[in-house]
């Protein structure tokens, strides 16, 4: 705790008063320097130049009271502690000085040596303790925003691997992992779990017409019509091309069906592209539990069954798997 020491300032007009703080000081092995000023301005550059923990100040002094200077010392070097030496005691403006909390500590002149001492020592360790919570305080700020910053990173990281580009909803791998875990969850427990599986109707056909980039555009329009006011819970993916996979857990067939009807409409009546481009989405609907659907693949394919027969029977439809 003793690695550095600050130093001293003592300020007085009186320059006899002067040395013979300097003599009281001369060999006092808890301070780093002893600097010494006739005047409040000397007493200013000093401050201005070296660390110093402590200041002493008279309080009689031609240019300025040792309270003003206090002031001053205190707005522009808050934890210098701040001591005033005085003989003739006005306590009215004592009381202010400590209630404005200008002043440390009082110094009566004449002083005793050994009480001097003392008291200029307690006010440096004070300052060490508040310049050793300083730096522990910016070390622990520093710490913190070293670990947001690596936690930033990190969800950025895992967002970049979950999601698709492209689109912005979760890819394919992520996608194939969560409906493992759901058609595990759903066979423990025996819950519902519904799978839709959604494609673009004659995507290609908007493609040749308006180009990849509207295209593209599109995409990632029509995921974000997919996305908004899905449960947490829910997950929407990019299954690859044009299609789109809606995992809704703990969703019966009705429930899932009434939520691919409402995501059909709401393609159906959306533009496009800010132009006045016009699409329509075929949804198939599979839902677990059913005897032959054992496996995640079993469900996907339930689904892809039901869309492809959506396909055949005019899109812009849903087609519910085993009904
Ligand atoms: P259907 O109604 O039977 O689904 O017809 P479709 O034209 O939508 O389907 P098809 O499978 O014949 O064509 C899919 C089109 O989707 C062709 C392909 O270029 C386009 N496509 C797939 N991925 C992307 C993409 O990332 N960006 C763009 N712009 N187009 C894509
Ligand atoms: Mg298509
Ligand atoms: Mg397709």
């Amino acid at each position: 705790m003793r690695a550095v020491r600050y130093d001293v300032l003592f300020v007085d007009d009186d320059t006899q008063l002067l040395g013979a703080m300097a003599r009281v000081f001369a060999d006092a092995p808890f301070l780093g320097h002893a600097y010494f000023a006739a005047t409040p301005d000397e007493a200013l550059r000093a401050l201005a130049r070296h660390p110093i923990g402590v200041i002493v100040a008279d309080q009689r002094m031609p240019e300025m009271s040792g309270i003003d200077l206090l002031k001053q010392v205190r707005s522009a070097y808050p934890d210098v502690v701040r001591l005033l030496a005085t003989g003739a005691v006005n306590t009215d403006e004592l009381i202010e000085a400590i209630n404005h909390g200008q002043v440390y500590h009082f110094i009566t002149k004449p002083w005793r040596n050994d009480e001097l001492r003392l008291i200029v020592r307690r006010a440096l360790e004070h300052y060490e303790v508040t310049q050793e919570l300083r730096r522990r305080s910016r070390e622990l700020s520093a710490a913190y925003a070293q670990l947001e910053g690596a936690h930033r990173e990190q969800v950025r990281l895992y967002e970049m691997v979950i999601c698709d580009d492209k689109t912005g909803v979760k890819n394919y791998h992520f996608f194939d992992v969560r409906l493992g875990e759901e058609f595990e969850r759903a066979r423990r427990h025996d819950h519902p779990l519904s799978l839709l599986m959604i494609d673009i109707d004659d995507f290609k056909l908007l493609n040749d017409s308006h180009g990849h980039v509207v295209g593209d555009i599109v995409l990632r329009e029509v995921a974000q019509h997919l996305a908004d006011g899905r449960r947490g819970i829910d997950v929407v993916a990019r299954y690859g091309g044009e299609e789109f996979a809606l995992i809704l857990p703990e969703t019966p067939l009705a429930g899932a069906s009434i939520i691919a009807e409402r995501v059909r409409e709401r393609i159906a009546q959306a533009r496009f592209a800010a132009m006045d481009l016009a699409l329509t989405i075929s949804i198939g609907v599979a839902t677990y539990p059913r005897p032959e659907l054992e496996t995640r693949q079993d469900l996907v394919e339930a689904a892809d069954q039901a869309l492809y027969r959506a396909k055949r029977s005019g899109k812009n439809r849903l087609v519910q798997y085993g009904v």
